[in-house]
């Protein structure tokens, strides 16, 4: 280890985040574990079918970085595949591209991923309340489990 991991940038979060091989026993399933990351490669370089150096460019990596993700991620895929393991897309070290904050008195604004790295936000910008939390990206992403306050009514 050594080197402080730095964030990766990703654009979205996959909405289901867990898949599981038809007629295998939970108790024999086996599953990967896909980060966030890993699955924003694929998006990127498989779904978009970006260039490489545009992939790693968006995800603000280097390239042999970005061709070491997703090189991961495939062999996760494969492994899942063609061994009928579930998938479950979850955690990492990344942050979104732009991301929603809301403070207590119901102020909305949007902090880009430069921003959010150098300088996470500690006040609202209008009211400068202390009270902020971000809005989670996605229904059912990788912080499914604990829904947050304020996340209902915003998609
Ligand atoms: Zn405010």
């Amino acid at each position: 280890m050594g080197r402080i991991p730095k964030f990766r940038c990703v654009a979205s979060i996959p909405e289901v985040t867990f898949f599981k091989p038809v007629g295998i026993p939970y108790r024999l399933l086996k599953e990967i574990c896909l980060s966030v990351e890993q699955a924003e490669a694929i998006r990127l370089k498989d779904l978009e079918g970006l260039e490489q150096t545009d992939c790693a460019r968006r995800m603000n990596i280097s390239r042999p970085t970005f061709h070491r993700v997703l090189a991961a991620a495939r062999g996760k895929l494969a492994d899942a595949l063609l061994n009928g393991k579930a998938i479950r897309i979850e955690g990492g070290k990344f942050e979104m591209e732009v991301r929603r904050f809301y403070c207590i008195n119901g102020h909305q604004w949007e902090v880009s991923f430069q921003d959010m790295v150098k300088r996470p936000p500690r006040l609202c910008p209008t009211c400068e309340s202390p009270n902020i939390l971000p809005i989670q990206p996605s229904r059912k992403g990788y912080l499914g489990r604990e829904r947050q306050l304020g996340e209902a009514g915003v998609e």
